[in-house]
């Protein structure tokens, strides 16, 4: 009897498979000849990285670096600065990343070349060796001492390339990964750490205080709240140096693995297909709060272009015409460049940037694209 009623009323395809459907449709399209090495990737098991905590007193267990383990950021940095400046000459002579949009004039190419803050830490193993990390455990002090998280996931954060005092808005922030790796920056002079959601926004404080002394988790250094996103801009305008905008998407490694909060679930086709506006409302939310001449940082972990470079565009557009806001888009070739031998990249994309997922580095998908408020 039992599973008569099962049978009835539990859906034919789970949403795992829907995923899957939807995605071999969609991305074999989209991505051509790279889907199926992609699709293997997205499929196995992915690869973390352990994001350090120098706030915390334990030094890394020595048996990671002898088991080939190298902090990223550090190992590429110094090897890759000197042609860092003949990325910026070189972008000189691409055509503009998009129709609509400013292209970087002569002027802010004389920029100094991207400059990664020396305190973000993030460990990874070789690539091709998928060895999983301990869970972090407390130090003296009781903050633990690395959190784990795909390690594309901070590239975003260091691309937002926070500098001393910076005002800095997390617009979409729980569980918080993305902005702990802000925090490891110690450059904060604000942050302002928000999320809709209050159950994540409650999940986000408990990370919080898990890592971060409290000294530092004070009403002066920062504010935490679960406002919607999309409202932003019609509260707080024109304050924030940095602004990142790290989306709800499609989840796309999470939709094909797990049934269990899906996206692709039956009951949530609406949300799904919603997503696109939500992010542009978001997107605009975070360039309408970034202040003039101030940077923002849009990110998914989805390989949709639908709710990429389409969303950039989009929102470009509609800060011109309804706000009379002049973004420029920056070009982050500099730092694939820097990383291309811990991530794969996705070749000539139209606008931004994307690691896609890769047996041999098993990170992503992470898009991201950088903006800059002219006016
Ligand atoms: N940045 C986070 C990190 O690194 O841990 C991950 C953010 S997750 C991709 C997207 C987040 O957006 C979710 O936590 C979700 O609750 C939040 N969100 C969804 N709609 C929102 C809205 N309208 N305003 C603000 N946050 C929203």
């Amino acid at each position: 009897r039992v599973k008569e009623k099962w049978a009835a009323t539990r859906a034919k395809y789970p949403p795992t498979t829907l995923a899957l459907r939807h995605f071999d449709s969609t991305y074999s399209t989209q991505l051509g000849k790279l889907w199926p090495s992609i699709r293997v990737a997205l499929l196995s098991e992915r690869k973390y990285g352990a994001l350090l905590n120098n706030f915390s007193f334990d030094d890394i267990p020595e048996d990671y670096e002898a088991q080939g383990c190298r902090d990223f950021i550090r190992d590429t940095d110094t090897e890759a600065q000197p042609r860092l400046q003949q990325e910026s000459e070189f972008v000189a002579e691409r055509e503009s990343d998009c129709v609509s949009v400013q292209n970087a004039d002569a002027d802010s190419l004389q920029l100094p070349p991207l400059q990664l803050s020396r305190n973000v830490k993030c460990l990874v193993f070789p690539r091709g060796d998928i060895t999983r990390f301990k869970p972090a455990k407390p130090d003296k002090s009781g903050l633990l001492s690395y959190y784990l998280m795909d390690a594309a996931s901070v590239l975003p954060c260091l691309a937002l390339n926070v500098e001393d005092g910076h005002n800095v808005l997390d617009l979409c922030a729980a569980p918080g990964g993305k902005t702990l790796a802000l925090l490891q920056t110690h450059s904060l002079g604000f942050l302002c750490v928000n999320d809709a959601s209050v159950s994540r926004t409650m999940r986000l404080k408990r990370v919080l205080r898990s890592y971060i002394p409290k000294d530092l988790l004070t009403d002066e250094k920062l504010r935490i709240t679960s406002f919607d996103g999309t409202m932003w801009g019609e509260v707080e305008t024109n304050v924030f140096n940095r602004v990142l905008v790290d989306v709800p998407c499609t989840t796309d490694r999470h939709s094909l693995l797990e049934d269990d909060n899906n996206i692709f679930n039956k009951s949530r086709v609406g949300e799904r297909r919603r997503l696109p506006q939500l992010q542009t409302e978001l997107l605009l939310a975070g360039i309408l709060a970034a202040c003039p001449g101030g940077e923002i940082l849009y990110s998914t972990c989805t390989l949709c272009r639908s709710q990429n470079h389409s969303v950039v565009e989009q929102a470009i557009q509609l800060a011109q015409e309804n706000h009379g806001i002049q973004l420029q888009v920056v070009d982050l070739r500099p730092l694939t460049h820097m990383f291309r031998k811990t991530f794969h990249f996705a070749p000539d994309l139209p606008l931004g940037e994307m690691v896609v997922p890769h047996l041999a580095a098993n990170f992503g998908p992470i898009y991201m694209c950088k903006l800059r408020r002219l006016t």
